[in-house]
Protein backbone atom coordinates (compact mmCIF):
# COMPACT_ATOMS: atom_id res chain seq x y z
CA UNK A 1 0.00 0.00 0.00
CA UNK A 2 1.46 3.29 -0.96
CA UNK A 3 1.14 5.60 1.72
CA UNK A 4 2.67 9.35 2.77
CA UNK A 5 3.18 10.59 6.10
CA UNK A 6 1.44 12.74 7.64
CA UNK A 7 1.70 14.78 10.72
CA UNK A 8 -1.18 15.94 13.13
CA UNK A 9 -1.70 19.13 14.48
CA UNK A 10 -3.53 19.45 17.97
CA UNK A 11 -4.71 21.34 20.67
CA UNK A 12 -5.58 19.84 23.99
CA UNK A 13 -8.94 21.53 24.49
CA UNK A 14 -11.48 22.07 27.35
CA UNK A 15 -12.92 18.95 27.48
CA UNK A 16 -9.35 17.22 27.48
CA UNK A 17 -9.56 15.31 24.17
CA UNK A 18 -6.61 15.99 21.34
CA UNK A 19 -8.25 17.35 18.51
CA UNK A 20 -6.64 18.87 15.46
CA UNK A 21 -5.92 17.82 11.43
CA UNK A 22 -3.49 16.22 9.79
CA UNK A 23 -1.10 17.19 7.12
CA UNK A 24 1.68 16.14 4.62
CA UNK A 25 4.76 15.64 6.57
CA UNK A 26 6.56 17.40 3.38
CA UNK A 27 4.40 20.67 4.60
CA UNK A 28 6.12 21.08 7.81
CA UNK A 29 8.17 24.17 7.84
CA UNK A 30 5.57 25.94 5.86
CA UNK A 31 2.78 24.66 8.48
CA UNK A 32 5.17 26.38 10.97
CA UNK A 33 4.25 29.89 9.30
CA UNK A 34 0.82 29.07 7.71
CA UNK A 35 -1.01 26.78 11.03
CA UNK A 36 -3.45 25.67 9.96
CA UNK A 37 -7.33 26.68 10.07
CA UNK A 38 -9.68 26.24 13.33
CA UNK A 39 -13.14 27.09 14.48
CA UNK A 40 -13.77 28.87 17.30
CA UNK A 41 -16.84 26.76 18.59
CA UNK A 42 -14.83 23.58 18.22
CA UNK A 43 -13.88 24.72 21.76
CA UNK A 44 -17.49 23.60 22.90
CA UNK A 45 -17.52 20.24 21.31
CA UNK A 46 -17.83 18.42 24.76
CA UNK A 47 -16.22 14.93 25.24
CA UNK A 48 -19.52 13.50 24.15
CA UNK A 49 -19.26 15.08 20.84
CA UNK A 50 -22.36 17.40 21.65
CA UNK A 51 -21.70 20.66 20.92
CA UNK A 52 -22.30 23.47 24.30
CA UNK A 53 -23.82 26.66 24.69
CA UNK A 54 -21.39 28.75 21.99
CA UNK A 55 -21.03 32.49 22.26
CA UNK A 56 -19.05 32.36 19.02
CA UNK A 57 -21.71 30.46 17.26
CA UNK A 58 -20.78 29.68 13.35
CA UNK A 59 -18.78 32.78 13.13
CA UNK A 60 -14.80 33.31 13.36
CA UNK A 61 -11.83 31.97 12.27
CA UNK A 62 -8.34 31.06 14.33
CA UNK A 63 -5.04 29.62 13.08
CA UNK A 64 -3.44 26.82 14.84
CA UNK A 65 0.64 26.78 14.70
CA UNK A 66 2.59 23.94 15.38
CA UNK A 67 5.80 24.04 18.69
CA UNK A 68 8.41 22.39 16.56
CA UNK A 69 9.45 21.60 20.09
CA UNK A 70 6.69 19.25 20.47
CA UNK A 71 7.28 16.94 17.90
CA UNK A 72 6.64 13.50 18.42
CA UNK A 73 7.86 10.51 15.77
CA UNK A 74 6.13 7.45 17.24
CA UNK A 75 8.33 5.38 15.34
CA UNK A 76 7.95 1.51 16.99
CA UNK A 77 10.43 0.40 14.38
CA UNK A 78 8.12 -2.56 13.38
CA UNK A 79 6.37 -3.18 9.99
CA UNK A 80 3.81 -0.04 10.59
CA UNK A 81 5.36 3.49 9.56
CA UNK A 82 6.18 6.01 12.93
CA UNK A 83 2.83 7.79 13.64
CA UNK A 84 3.72 11.79 14.38
CA UNK A 85 2.04 14.21 15.88
CA UNK A 86 2.68 17.79 16.93
CA UNK A 87 0.93 20.43 19.69
CA UNK A 88 0.18 24.10 19.14
CA UNK A 89 -1.28 27.48 19.83
CA UNK A 90 -4.56 28.61 19.08
CA UNK A 91 -4.05 32.18 17.65
CA UNK A 92 -6.39 35.27 16.32
CA UNK A 93 -5.65 35.51 12.72
CA UNK A 94 -4.09 38.54 13.30
CA UNK A 95 -1.68 36.60 15.98
CA UNK A 96 -2.45 37.13 19.27
CA UNK A 97 -3.06 34.10 21.48
CA UNK A 98 -7.04 32.93 21.28
CA UNK A 99 -8.79 33.45 25.14
CA UNK A 100 -9.90 29.72 24.97
CA UNK A 101 -5.80 28.17 23.78
CA UNK A 102 -5.21 26.24 27.09
CA UNK A 103 -1.62 26.11 25.75
CA UNK A 104 -1.37 29.70 26.12
CA UNK A 105 -3.89 30.50 28.82
CA UNK A 106 -1.09 28.23 31.04
CA UNK A 107 1.68 30.15 29.58
CA UNK A 108 0.02 33.19 30.94
CA UNK A 109 0.08 31.38 34.14
CA UNK A 110 3.68 30.35 34.54
CA UNK A 111 4.59 33.87 33.57
CA UNK A 112 2.45 35.65 36.47
CA UNK A 113 4.33 33.38 38.43
CA UNK A 114 8.14 33.81 37.16
CA UNK A 115 7.02 37.74 37.41
CA UNK A 116 5.32 37.55 40.63
CA UNK A 117 8.19 35.50 42.83
CA UNK A 118 10.74 34.40 39.96
CA UNK A 119 10.71 31.00 40.00
CA UNK A 120 10.08 28.43 37.34
CA UNK A 121 7.52 25.24 38.14
CA UNK A 122 8.70 21.98 37.38
CA UNK A 123 6.10 19.72 36.97
CA UNK A 124 5.59 16.02 36.55
CA UNK A 125 2.29 14.42 35.77
CA UNK A 126 1.84 10.86 37.24
CA UNK A 127 -0.91 8.81 35.66
CA UNK A 128 -3.36 5.99 35.91
CA UNK A 129 -5.42 4.20 33.31
CA UNK A 130 -6.57 0.67 32.94
CA UNK A 131 -7.19 -1.45 29.67
CA UNK A 132 -10.53 -1.93 28.86
CA UNK A 133 -11.19 -5.91 28.66
CA UNK A 134 -7.81 -6.07 30.22
CA UNK A 135 -5.20 -9.48 30.74
CA UNK A 136 -4.91 -9.50 34.41
CA UNK A 137 -5.59 -11.92 36.69
CA UNK A 138 -6.96 -11.37 40.18
CA UNK A 139 -4.70 -10.83 42.79
CA UNK A 140 -2.47 -9.03 40.38
CA UNK A 141 -1.90 -5.34 42.81
CA UNK A 142 1.66 -4.04 41.97
CA UNK A 143 2.60 -7.72 41.49
CA UNK A 144 5.03 -9.06 39.24
CA UNK A 145 2.51 -11.15 37.12
CA UNK A 146 0.52 -8.14 36.69
CA UNK A 147 3.33 -6.20 35.77
CA UNK A 148 4.34 -9.25 33.05
CA UNK A 149 1.04 -9.42 31.73
CA UNK A 150 1.08 -5.94 29.42
CA UNK A 151 5.12 -6.20 29.71
CA UNK A 152 4.66 -6.01 25.99
CA UNK A 153 3.18 -2.49 26.61
CA UNK A 154 5.07 -1.37 29.17
CA UNK A 155 8.87 -2.02 27.45
CA UNK A 156 7.45 -0.45 23.90
CA UNK A 157 5.92 2.45 26.21
CA UNK A 158 9.36 3.02 27.50
CA UNK A 159 11.06 2.96 24.11
CA UNK A 160 8.72 5.65 22.38
CA UNK A 161 8.36 7.82 25.64
CA UNK A 162 12.51 8.12 25.29
CA UNK A 163 11.79 8.70 21.30
CA UNK A 164 10.07 11.13 22.32
CA UNK A 165 12.22 13.35 24.45
CA UNK A 166 9.94 11.83 27.74
CA UNK A 167 11.88 10.81 31.18
CA UNK A 168 10.71 7.36 31.72
CA UNK A 169 10.50 6.96 35.40
CA UNK A 170 8.55 3.68 36.69
CA UNK A 171 5.50 1.69 35.50
CA UNK A 172 3.67 -0.89 37.89
CA UNK A 173 0.28 -2.89 37.95
CA UNK A 174 -1.80 -0.30 40.09
CA UNK A 175 -4.35 -1.69 42.58
CA UNK A 176 -7.59 -1.45 40.48
CA UNK A 177 -8.68 -3.97 37.92
CA UNK A 178 -6.52 -3.75 35.47
CA UNK A 179 -5.41 -0.59 36.26
CA UNK A 180 -1.90 0.57 35.62
CA UNK A 181 0.56 3.57 36.50
CA UNK A 182 3.27 5.31 34.57
CA UNK A 183 5.61 7.96 36.12
CA UNK A 184 7.97 10.14 34.13
CA UNK A 185 11.09 13.02 34.93
CA UNK A 186 9.94 16.52 35.77
CA UNK A 187 10.36 19.41 33.06
CA UNK A 188 10.10 22.43 33.59
CA UNK A 189 7.52 25.55 32.32
CA UNK A 190 4.97 24.11 29.00
CA UNK A 191 7.20 21.22 28.97
CA UNK A 192 5.78 19.68 31.66
CA UNK A 193 1.92 19.72 30.65
CA UNK A 194 3.37 19.16 26.96
CA UNK A 195 4.77 15.71 28.38
CA UNK A 196 1.54 15.24 29.63
CA UNK A 197 -0.26 15.95 26.98
CA UNK A 198 2.10 13.83 25.03
CA UNK A 199 2.44 10.52 27.36
CA UNK A 200 -1.50 9.92 27.27
CA UNK A 201 -1.33 9.65 23.56
CA UNK A 202 1.74 7.50 23.78
CA UNK A 203 -0.33 5.35 26.00
CA UNK A 204 -3.20 5.10 23.62
CA UNK A 205 -0.92 4.49 20.12
CA UNK A 206 0.76 1.79 22.02
CA UNK A 207 -1.89 0.25 23.75
CA UNK A 208 -3.06 -0.22 20.12
CA UNK A 209 -0.01 -1.66 19.00
CA UNK A 210 -0.32 -4.63 21.39
CA UNK A 211 -3.91 -4.98 20.88
CA UNK A 212 -5.17 -3.06 23.94
CA UNK A 213 -7.27 0.03 24.61
CA UNK A 214 -6.51 2.07 27.38
CA UNK A 215 -9.27 4.43 29.30
CA UNK A 216 -8.25 7.03 31.45
CA UNK A 217 -11.35 7.59 32.70
CA UNK A 218 -11.85 9.00 36.61
CA UNK A 219 -13.62 6.39 37.91
CA UNK A 220 -14.23 2.92 35.99
CA UNK A 221 -17.43 2.42 38.04
CA UNK A 222 -18.95 3.90 40.76
CA UNK A 223 -17.37 1.57 43.55
CA UNK A 224 -14.34 0.91 41.66
CA UNK A 225 -10.50 2.69 41.84
CA UNK A 226 -10.47 5.73 40.47
CA UNK A 227 -7.76 6.53 37.62
CA UNK A 228 -6.12 9.59 39.01
CA UNK A 229 -3.45 12.51 37.32
CA UNK A 230 -0.91 13.49 40.26
CA UNK A 231 0.93 16.90 39.51
CA UNK A 232 3.93 16.90 40.85
CA UNK A 233 5.87 20.35 41.00
CA UNK A 234 8.66 22.19 42.17
CA UNK A 235 10.39 25.33 41.77
CA UNK A 236 14.15 27.06 40.73
CA UNK A 237 15.54 29.87 40.76
CA UNK A 238 16.57 32.17 37.65
CA UNK A 239 19.54 30.31 38.13
CA UNK A 240 18.40 27.12 38.10
CA UNK A 241 19.10 26.29 41.64
CA UNK A 242 16.45 24.41 43.57
CA UNK A 243 13.73 26.59 45.25
CA UNK A 244 11.10 24.42 46.93
CA UNK A 245 13.02 23.02 50.06
CA UNK A 246 14.01 24.79 53.23
CA UNK A 247 14.78 22.27 55.78
CA UNK A 248 13.73 25.32 58.31
CA UNK A 249 10.29 26.11 56.64
CA UNK A 250 7.17 23.99 57.78
CA UNK A 251 7.18 20.52 56.66
CA UNK A 252 10.35 21.07 54.51
CA UNK A 253 8.93 23.81 52.17
CA UNK A 254 10.39 27.11 51.79
CA UNK A 255 8.96 30.45 51.86
CA UNK A 256 7.94 30.68 48.03
CA UNK A 257 6.62 27.08 48.07
CA UNK A 258 4.61 27.07 51.06
CA UNK A 259 2.87 30.46 50.03
CA UNK A 260 2.11 28.21 46.74
CA UNK A 261 0.16 25.23 48.59
CA UNK A 262 -1.36 28.18 50.69
CA UNK A 263 -2.81 29.66 48.08
CA UNK A 264 -3.54 26.32 46.51
CA UNK A 265 -5.01 24.88 49.01
CA UNK A 266 -7.30 28.14 49.80
CA UNK A 267 -9.04 28.14 46.36
CA UNK A 268 -9.11 24.76 46.05
CA UNK A 269 -12.77 24.51 46.01
CA UNK A 270 -13.13 26.97 43.12
CA UNK A 271 -10.70 25.48 41.06
CA UNK A 272 -11.63 22.31 41.60
CA UNK A 273 -13.73 22.15 39.05
CA UNK A 274 -11.24 22.90 36.26
CA UNK A 275 -8.83 20.40 37.84
CA UNK A 276 -11.10 17.35 38.06
CA UNK A 277 -13.78 18.77 35.57
CA UNK A 278 -16.33 15.10 34.74
CA UNK A 279 -19.16 14.55 36.36
CA UNK A 280 -18.02 11.49 37.70
CA UNK A 281 -14.61 13.37 39.21
CA UNK A 282 -16.99 13.87 41.86
CA UNK A 283 -17.47 10.59 43.56
CA UNK A 284 -13.59 10.02 42.95
CA UNK A 285 -12.81 12.77 45.27
CA UNK A 286 -14.77 11.04 48.35
CA UNK A 287 -12.82 9.79 51.52
CA UNK A 288 -11.12 6.42 51.42
CA UNK A 289 -10.47 6.23 47.75
CA UNK A 290 -6.64 7.51 48.09
CA UNK A 291 -8.27 10.79 46.10
CA UNK A 292 -8.74 14.11 47.97
CA UNK A 293 -11.48 14.86 49.47
CA UNK A 294 -10.66 18.03 51.66
CA UNK A 295 -8.33 21.00 50.86
CA UNK A 296 -5.76 19.50 53.35
CA UNK A 297 -1.93 19.61 53.11
CA UNK A 298 -0.47 15.91 53.90
CA UNK A 299 2.68 14.65 55.12
CA UNK A 300 3.32 11.52 53.09
CA UNK A 301 -0.02 11.27 53.25
CA UNK A 302 -2.17 9.90 50.40
CA UNK A 303 -5.46 11.12 51.23
CA UNK A 304 -4.51 14.83 51.21
CA UNK A 305 -5.60 17.25 47.98
CA UNK A 306 -1.60 18.60 48.54
CA UNK A 307 0.99 15.46 49.53
CA UNK A 308 5.04 16.31 50.45
CA UNK A 309 6.93 13.55 49.31
CA UNK A 310 9.09 11.59 50.50
CA UNK A 311 12.65 12.18 49.89
CA UNK A 312 15.27 9.74 50.71
CA UNK A 313 18.53 10.39 52.52
CA UNK A 314 19.88 7.06 50.59
CA UNK A 315 19.60 8.59 47.11
CA UNK A 316 22.68 10.45 45.11
CA UNK A 317 20.24 13.30 44.25
CA UNK A 318 20.64 16.45 47.10
CA UNK A 319 17.37 16.36 49.40
CA UNK A 320 16.94 19.67 47.93
CA UNK A 321 16.91 18.68 44.18
CA UNK A 322 14.36 15.82 45.42
CA UNK A 323 12.05 17.87 47.15
CA UNK A 324 8.34 17.87 45.62
CA UNK A 325 4.73 18.48 46.40
CA UNK A 326 1.91 16.57 45.01
CA UNK A 327 -1.63 18.01 44.03
CA UNK A 328 -4.04 14.99 44.06
CA UNK A 329 -7.46 16.31 43.42
CA UNK A 330 -7.02 15.88 39.28
CA UNK A 331 -7.86 13.59 36.69
CA UNK A 332 -7.68 12.77 32.67
CA UNK A 333 -10.70 14.55 32.41
CA UNK A 334 -8.77 17.77 32.48
CA UNK A 335 -6.65 19.19 29.96
CA UNK A 336 -2.98 19.23 31.41
CA UNK A 337 -2.95 22.80 30.61
CA UNK A 338 -6.01 23.77 32.17
CA UNK A 339 -5.30 21.67 35.30
CA UNK A 340 -1.69 22.83 35.72
CA UNK A 341 -3.05 26.83 34.56
CA UNK A 342 -5.78 27.01 37.73
CA UNK A 343 -3.12 25.58 39.76
CA UNK A 344 -0.05 27.74 39.32
CA UNK A 345 -2.71 30.91 39.40
CA UNK A 346 -3.93 29.76 42.61
CA UNK A 347 -0.45 28.69 44.37
CA UNK A 348 0.42 32.42 42.09
CA UNK A 349 -2.17 33.95 44.41
CA UNK A 350 -0.81 33.18 47.56
CA UNK A 351 1.92 33.84 47.11
CA UNK A 352 0.93 37.37 46.08
CA UNK A 353 -1.12 36.95 49.03
CA UNK A 354 1.53 35.96 51.16
CA UNK A 355 -0.53 33.14 52.61
CA UNK A 356 0.88 30.47 55.35
CA UNK A 357 0.96 26.85 54.98
CA UNK A 358 -1.67 25.11 57.14
CA UNK A 359 -0.76 22.35 59.19
CA UNK A 360 -0.62 19.08 57.79
CA UNK A 361 -3.28 16.47 58.76
CA UNK A 362 -2.50 13.22 59.97
CA UNK A 363 -5.90 11.88 60.46
CA UNK A 364 -9.34 10.94 58.59
CA UNK A 365 -10.82 14.00 58.19
CA UNK A 366 -14.08 12.63 57.34
CA UNK A 367 -14.72 11.52 61.06
CA UNK A 368 -14.43 15.20 62.00
CA UNK A 369 -18.20 17.19 62.44
CA UNK A 370 -18.73 19.87 59.94
CA UNK A 371 -17.88 22.49 63.08
CA UNK A 372 -14.60 20.63 63.49
CA UNK A 373 -13.87 21.08 60.00
CA UNK A 374 -14.84 24.49 59.58
CA UNK A 375 -13.22 25.63 63.00
CA UNK A 376 -9.50 23.98 61.84
CA UNK A 377 -10.05 25.68 58.55
CA UNK A 378 -10.96 22.94 56.35
CA UNK A 379 -13.76 23.06 53.38
CA UNK A 380 -15.28 19.46 52.32
CA UNK A 381 -14.40 19.74 48.18
CA UNK A 382 -17.11 20.36 46.16
CA UNK A 383 -19.23 16.75 45.63
CA UNK A 384 -20.75 17.55 42.27
CA UNK A 385 -19.46 19.20 39.08
CA UNK A 386 -22.80 21.64 39.27
CA UNK A 387 -21.75 22.80 42.73
CA UNK A 388 -18.10 23.05 41.75
CA UNK A 389 -18.51 25.00 39.01
CA UNK A 390 -20.65 27.44 40.87
CA UNK A 391 -17.58 28.10 43.22
CA UNK A 392 -15.76 28.69 39.93
CA UNK A 393 -18.06 30.75 38.49
CA UNK A 394 -18.77 32.25 41.34
CA UNK A 395 -15.45 33.85 42.46
CA UNK A 396 -14.58 36.62 40.37
CA UNK A 397 -10.70 36.72 41.26
CA UNK A 398 -10.29 32.76 39.87
CA UNK A 399 -12.44 33.86 36.66
CA UNK A 400 -10.16 36.84 36.58
CA UNK A 401 -7.13 34.63 36.07
CA UNK A 402 -8.75 33.54 32.69
CA UNK A 403 -8.56 35.36 29.40
CA UNK A 404 -11.33 37.29 27.92
CA UNK A 405 -14.56 35.01 28.06
CA UNK A 406 -12.61 31.87 29.00
CA UNK A 407 -14.25 31.40 32.20
CA UNK A 408 -18.10 31.89 31.02
CA UNK A 409 -16.88 29.59 27.82
CA UNK A 410 -15.67 27.05 30.13
CA UNK A 411 -18.99 27.14 32.21
CA UNK A 412 -20.95 26.73 29.18
CA UNK A 413 -19.03 23.69 28.10
CA UNK A 414 -19.17 21.96 31.41
CA UNK A 415 -23.24 22.65 31.21
CA UNK A 416 -23.39 20.90 28.22
CA UNK A 417 -21.61 18.08 29.51
CA UNK A 418 -24.07 17.60 32.41
CA UNK A 419 -27.04 18.11 30.42
CA UNK A 420 -25.64 15.36 27.88
CA UNK A 421 -25.95 12.85 30.96
CA UNK A 422 -29.22 13.80 32.57
CA UNK A 423 -31.37 11.25 34.03
CA UNK A 424 -28.54 8.44 33.46
CA UNK A 425 -27.95 6.38 36.59
CA UNK A 426 -24.28 6.49 37.80
CA UNK A 427 -23.40 3.13 36.10
CA UNK A 428 -24.34 4.43 32.31
CA UNK A 429 -22.56 7.70 33.31
CA UNK A 430 -19.32 5.84 34.50
CA UNK A 431 -19.84 3.72 30.93
CA UNK A 432 -19.90 6.71 28.55
CA UNK A 433 -16.86 8.32 30.41
CA UNK A 434 -14.91 5.11 30.05
CA UNK A 435 -15.62 4.89 26.43
CA UNK A 436 -14.63 8.34 25.73
CA UNK A 437 -11.28 9.19 27.91
N1 LIG B 1 -6.15 5.66 42.44
C1 LIG B 1 -5.98 6.77 43.39
C2 LIG B 1 -6.62 8.04 42.80
O1 LIG B 1 -7.71 7.95 42.32
C3 LIG B 1 -4.54 7.01 43.75
C4 LIG B 1 -3.80 5.85 44.33
C5 LIG B 1 -2.34 6.22 44.62
O2 LIG B 1 -2.04 6.80 45.66
O3 LIG B 1 -1.51 6.01 43.72
O4 LIG B 1 -6.09 9.11 42.83
MG1 LIG C 1 -1.14 5.47 41.88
Amino acid sequence: MKQESLVFLCTSDIAGKVRGKAFPESDFEKRLKRGIGWTPTNVQITCFDAIADSPYGALGDLVMIPDPDTMVVADYMDERPPERFVLGDIHETTGEAWECCTRSILKGALERLERVAGVTLVSAFEHEFHFKGGNCPLGSAYSASGFRAERDFAEALTAVMRTAHLGPDTIMKEYGVDQYEVTMKPAAGIAGADHAVILRELVRITAGRVGREASFTPLRSPAGVGNGVHIHMSMRHADGTPATYDPDGPHGLSKVAGQFVAGVLAYLDRIVAVTAPSVISYTRLTPHRWSAAFNNLGYRDREASVRICPVSGMSDIATAEQFNFEFRAGDAAASPYLALAAIVHAGTQGIEEGLTPPAATEEDLSLLSMEELNKRGFIRLPQSLEEALERFSGDETVTGWFPGRFAEVYAKHKKGEIDFLKGRKEDDVCAAYEEVY
